[in-house]
């Protein structure tokens, strides 16, 4: 099929670049000049496992185009996926701006019928708002689906091409059949498509994140209780995990959720709710949870230190969880800062995140190699989930620091294993 993507960031670049290996042709359209002249040479602007191979394959045997024009995108293409940002605006909705800019400028480039599908995670509504723009801009036909995406950075490949599932939604039968078609070469061993009409596919995208976000928040208030009553909140987690009507996935106890959708859609969610009056008191919980979460684990950093001067902390990890270059909403970010505050000095190490931060923190911190960074500091701390981190040299630690304490935000080692090491130890909800 011919296919265009609009937006070709974490979501729309991995959609492009699975697409185009299942054998469609497909043109990938930004407005950034910049990014559209590395990608042309091969230069992959974001981290994600196994994306660089798929968009240099797929980019030679020319299934895989990048331009800025997207003129070229509507012209060569029946089917347009919009997955351009929606990031918070002020007031905590979801900015749509993007999205209805795109679907206006297409409008008045069709020469024929085209079916636009937003992949951006838009507010219950969008899709009258989209359909309407369009419609006002141009006489030819179109169909307009939602089809929220649910890939996770660190893993954005591996979960296009096997989706848990994908949601359609439409009522046309036509385009349904269409969509079907496109993401067959992913159903090899299962149907996974669900269809349904497009506000339940646009309200399935939030209530999913927000459920998540719920989770971990849930966990981390229950790892601050477990603190006080010196329980073990990973004996717990094991304890709930084990019953199959929760399962273990995202019960893991943090330094707190971030990153560019779980942030934001908590907020889109919870101004939908306020402005359709039906307030979305459980997603408002979860935001402030995350918060207090943060706080409590960079305070306790602050408090152990209080009353010394020129405290250096060597931090590891920046990017807001494993496998990814994505600092946006970082909890390691607003850790960072809090410590700078404190009048802390920061030497930060991230094995994939380290330019990004760059963007946000800039020169405010100092940024070195593993062990480079832990020369001299007053201690350790560990702010993401890098399976690098997972089985360090104790000794190395040990020995470079100046005094041997490790305050882990993501629960990687066991207590017990760290004292007898020789190190102060500091986790999340963990005696
Ligand atoms: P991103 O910021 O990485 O990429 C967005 C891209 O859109 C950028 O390259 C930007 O230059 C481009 N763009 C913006 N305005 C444009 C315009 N008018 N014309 C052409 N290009 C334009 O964003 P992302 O993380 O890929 O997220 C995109 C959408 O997908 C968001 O709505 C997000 O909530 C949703 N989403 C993201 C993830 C994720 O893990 N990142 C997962 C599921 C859904």
């Amino acid at each position: 099929m011919k296919v265009s993507v609009v937006g070709v960031g974490y979501v729309g670049l991995v959609a492009a670049a699975c697409l185009a290996e299942a054998g469609n042709k497909v043109v990938c359209v930004d407005s950034d000049e910049g990014k559209i002249e590395r990608l042309k040479q091969g230069v992959i602007p974001i981290y994600e496992p196994g994306l660089t191979e798929k968009v240099k394959d797929n980019e030679k045997t020319g299934r895989l185009r990048f331009t800025t024009d997207l003129a070229e995108g509507v012209r060569d293409s029946l089917i347009i996926f919009l997955a351009v940002g929606t990031p918070s605006a002020d007031d905590g909705s979801a900015d749509i701006s993007a999205v209805l800019d795109v679907a206006g400028q297409i409008a008045e480039l069709m020469d024929g019928y085209r079916i636009i599908v937003t992949k951006s995670t838009v507010p219950v509504g969008t899709h009258k708002a989209v359909s309407d723009i369009i419609s006002s801009k141009t006489e030819k036909p179109f169909d307009y689906v939602s089809n929220p995406e649910f890939l996770k950075e660190g893993s954005a490949v591996d979960d296009f091409i096997k989706p848990d599932r994908v949601i359609i939604g439409t009522k046309n039968p036509a385009v349904m059949e269409l969509m079907k078609q496109l993401y067959s070469p992913f159903m090899m061993k299962k149907q996974r498509i669900l269809f349904m009409d497009p506000a339940s596919a646009e309200m399935t995208k939030y209530a999913a994140n927000v459920m998540l976000a719920t989770r971990i928040s849930f966990m981390n208030e229950i790892s601050g209780l477990c603190d006080k009553f010196g329980a073990d909140v990973e004996l717990v987690r094991n304890g709930i995990g084990s019953d199959s009507r929760i399962g273990n996935a995202f019960l893991f106890p943090s330094v707190g959720f971030g990153g560019s959708c779980f942030p934001k859609d908590v907020r889109a969610l919870i101004y939908m709710g306020d402005k359709q009056d039906c307030p979305m008191t459980i997603a408002l919980a979860a935001q402030q949870a995350n918060h207090t979460q943060q706080h409590r684990f960079a305070g306790r950093v602050v408090e152990y230190f209080s009353g010394k001067t020129d405290v250096r902390l060597a931090v590891w990890g920046l990017a807001f969880k494993a496998r990814t270059d994505d600092v946006r909403e970082s909890p390691a970010v607003s850790c960072v800062r809090r410590f700078l505050e404190a009048g802390f000095k920061v030497k930060a190490y991230d094995p994939a995140a380290m330019e990004t931060a760059k963007d946000v923190l800039g020169d405010t911190i100092e940024y070195g190699q593993d062990y480079d960074i832990l020369d001299g500091c007053d201690g350790l701390v560990i702010l993401t989930d890098w399976q690098e981190f997972r089985n360090p040299d104790f000794q190395e630690i040990a020995d470079k620091l100046k005094s041997p304490v490790i305050f882990d935000g993501r629960n990687l080692y066991d207590p017990a294993y760290v004292r007898k090491q020789g190190f102060e130890y500091f986790s999340i909800g963990r005696p």
